[in-house]
């Protein structure tokens, strides 16, 4: 179980994990809102507008966005990050000379800042049942699903030395893969023991196409194509029955509030899913804000204000327990030497109490981020702070496909 302690005038904590994350969305911060002002927001209007932006990425500034990313999640005390990642190819969809420098291009952005990752190769196939490719999904899908899967041997392959860095699949949606995607992910991820990541029942228009495709709802489907299991990560999973939450059983459930509040998705029925013992974790998702301490919390504290209770579905310990070891064995990361120093004066601190779950809780549910004075991964201590040339080179990336 993950552990708070005091030490002298510090309170140390395990590093944070965060299980789902788009890193080039950081440049969108705050870009999206415009649209919800004049009447159209939507999670698709949103969608739409980080479309136009991923359309201009190239390895460049898909690293510097990348790398600021990862140095705000440091400096928010984390130490691991699952990238779920779908931007593979030039902008009509050729595979660039390298396969996989899009790909390299984020890993290395995360090992120059100094914390792990796990590279969750997307597989995408198609725009959605029946539905055309749309021109700026060109550069996310693959012709085979062999060609992506011959990719994430090569990087397994020239990563094989670095202990941070670990790979997973992630066919990204039942909409965007057709069945027979799902089976060669599967089998690819019981043959090399890797996690298997996918967006799960985010959106209701979702559910409908999936029921429409295959008359089941994805959970279903996903059960009865034997995709779950206890290498199985279930993105936001916010729309599901009672019967779906059982069928999770032992995968893990990735709550992203902070982005499905940013995006409206809905909130997913959180005691449901502990109750049908599904293993929760957490991700910064778009990177809307880089919290992984509120990312925490609000799993529930937003499950408070759903279920109009102080229901406590989970405390403190579960909280960090979820934003900790499970994360860490979602994206099958190691964790050892990874720690978390906050100033036990700061203001947001004072008055926690000396030990024991009530300090967790304290921490949790009551730290501010800027109390991180260090961060560790793998004894190392992480720098905090995004140096000049990291700045600019961010600065030039958002210009540049903000255009
Ligand atoms: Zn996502």
């Amino acid at each position: 179980m993950s552990e708070v302690r005091r030490e002298g005038e510090t309170i140390v904590l395990p590093g944070l994990v965060s299980a789902h994350s788009h890193a080039f969305q950081r440049g969108l911060r705050g870009r999206t809102h415009a649209l919800a002002r004049a009447g159209e927001g939507s999670f698709w209007s949103w969608r739409g507008l980080m479309y136009r932006f991923a359309a201009g990425l190239d390895p460049e500034s898909i690293f510097a966005l990348s790398r600021l990313a990862f140095r705000e999640l440091a400096r928010n005390g984390v130490t691991a990050v699952g990238e779920f990642h779908y931007v593979q190819h030039q902008p009509d969809g050729t595979p660039y000379d390298d396969r996989v420098v899009l790909a390299e291009s984020v890993i290395r952005a995360a090992r120059e800042v100094g914390i792990r990752i796990t590279l969750l190769r997307v597989l995408y196939a198609r725009g959605g049942w029946g539905r055309p490719l749309e021109p700026t999904q060109k550069r996310f899908v693959d012709g085979d699903v062999r060609d992506a899967l011959a990719d994430v041997d090569e990087l397994r392959k020239r990563f094989a030395g670095d202990e941070g860095v670990r790979f997973g699949l992630a066919p990204h949606s039942v909409r965007a893969v057709p069945v027979e995607w799902l089976r060669a992910a599967r089998d690819y991820c019981d043959e090399h023991g890797l996690p298997l990541h996918a967006h799960v029942a985010e959106q209701r228009r979702e559910l409908a196409e999936c029921l429409a495709e295959h008359g089941k709802r994805p959970v279903e489907l996903l059960a009865d194509e034997g995709i779950l299991s206890e290498r199985f990560v279930a993105v936001h999973a916010t729309h599901l029955r009672p019967h779906e939450a059982r069928l999770l059983g032992d995968s893990f459930a990735c709550l992203c509030r902070t982005t499905e509040r940013d995006l409206g998705d809905g909130s997913p029925d959180v005691q449901q899913l502990r109750d049908a013992g599904v293993r929760l974790c957490v991700g910064v998702d778009s990177h809307a804000r880089s919290d992984a301490l509120e990312e925490l919390r609000a799993v529930e504290l937003d499950e408070r204000v759903r279920a109009e209770g102080r229901a406590l579905a989970a405390d403190g310990t579960a909280l960090l327990e979820a934003g900790t070891n499970l994360g860490s064995a979602a994206i099958g990361q190691a964790n050892d030497g990874d720690e978390v120093v906050l100033d036990a004066n700061d203001a947001s601190l004072l008055g926690a109490p000396d030990s024991g779950p009530a300090l967790t809780d304290a921490v949790v549910f009551g730290a501010d981020a800027r109390a991180i004075r260090e961060v560790r991964v793998a004894g190392e201590s992480v720098s905090l702070e995004p140096t000049t040339e990291e700045r600019d080179a961010f600065d030039a990336a958002v210009a540049q496909l903000t255009r």
